[in-house]
């Protein structure tokens, strides 16, 4: 019988190609894994009466308590919730974790300060990371049309959940050495919900002493993330701001080819890239599969597979250092299945 039992979710657009990559490099990894497939997405919606994640795909992630997973599209402004978020919430993965770290070779649009040095410019490559809270905030989908031409969204904030998140960030920073935890809010604006989340951060800060914390508006963090990145240490953030500032942050180290992610809850982890489905590229074998690598990467360590995941980091590391193969996200011309090969050759 396999080590492992994980479900895979290839997702929509280019979630099937970058699954694959991911598969194959764990194999010539030699991590004993049994795939428990299922499907969801735009393509299953139409048999599931539009809802694009069927009760089976729950069922087995909660039952392995492990995933790997593509992204789901979500189409605007129609339609059933977001499969994405439904799945986050219904497994309650209250954090979703995203690491942004430059990789060798990959340029980023300024030179960044060593992490945790105070912050002058020059040396050193980006180290960030950002925890964003996963289940409430603005993503409810509690919205209604008041009267034509008047709508509203409802923001959800509770004590639970902020100080659930901020714990999360604070432990996470003195696990991985991080001097200082950045609290991103608009509790200037929003000064009862998101006044809430910095006190449960104030709250959390007092019971990790050691720790630095920063308290930050959204908008400064935003031009800090770009002058100085790696000043803000682990940022611990609402639901859509981690969302916004995500994206920044993958601008910094190449793009969205290159950064993974992970959401986790007591009872389920599942591991994803920051990237959607990239539809304007999907099924032309060109998407950058590194971003789902490193998710993988992430996961191994999760089920404790601390070798296999450090060998294949270094053999990502060696492919993007030497140049051996490069996708056209990073100006190089390789396939998604050169990159693969490349990395699968590294690690052999
Ligand atoms: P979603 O709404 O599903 O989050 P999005 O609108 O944020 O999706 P993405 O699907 O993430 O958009 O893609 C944004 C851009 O980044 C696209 O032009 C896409 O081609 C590019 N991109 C995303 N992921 C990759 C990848 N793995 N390799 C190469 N290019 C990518």
């Amino acid at each position: 019988m396999a080590k492992h039992t994980i479900t895979l979710i290839p997702g929509d657009g280019i979630g099937p190609e970058v699954c694959d990559s991911a598969r194959a490099v764990l194999a010539a990894a030699g991590v004993d894994i049994a795939w428990e497939v299922v499907e969801a997405g735009a393509d299953v919606a139409e048999k599931h009466g539009g809802n694009p994640l069927p009760a089976s795909v729950l069922d087995s992630v909660r039952r392995n308590k492990v995933a790997l997973k593509g992204p789901i599209g979500t189409p605007i402004g129609k339609g059933f919730k977001s499969a994405n978020v439904q799945l986050r919430q219904a497994l309650q993965m209250f954090a979703n974790l995203r690491p942004v770290k430059s990789l060798p070779g990959v340029s980023t649009p300024f030179t960044a300060a060593p992490v945790g040095k105070g912050g002058a410019p020059g040396g050193g490559a980006v180290d960030l990371v950002i925890v964003r809270e996963n289940t409430e905030g603005m993503y409810t989908g509690i919205e209604h049309t008041i009267i034509p031409g008047v709508t509203q969204a409802i923001k959800v904030v509770t004590a639970e959940a902020s100080t659930r998140i901020c714990e999360f960030a604070f432990e996470y920073a003195e696990k991985m050495g991080y001097p200082r935890v950045t609290v991103v809010h608009k509790a200037n604006i929003m000064k009862i919900t998101d006044g809430l989340f910095l006190e449960c951060g104030r709250a959390a800060a007092r019971r990790h002493p050691r720790l630095e914390m920063v308290e930050m508006i959204v908008d400064a963090c935003a031009m800090n993330m770009v002058r100085n990145p790696n000043r803000l240490g682990v940022i611990v953030t609402l639901n859509l701001y981690g969302d916004i500032l995500s994206d920044l942050a993958a601008g910094l180290v190449g793009g969205l080819g290159i950064v993974p992610g992970a959401n986790i809850g007591k009872d389920a982890a599942v591991f994803e890239a920051v990237h959607g489905s990239a539809p304007d590229i999907a099924g032309r074998g060109v998407a950058n599969p590194t971003a789902l690598i490193q998710s993988a990467v992430m996961m191994l360590d999760h089920l404790e597979e601390h070798e296999a995941a450090r060998r294949i980091e270094r053999a990502l590391r060696d492919v993007y250092e030497k140049g051996t193969a490069r996708t056209g996200d990073l100006g190089g011309k390789s396939t998604n299945k050169e990159f693969t090969d490349a990395i699968v050759a590294a690690l052999a």
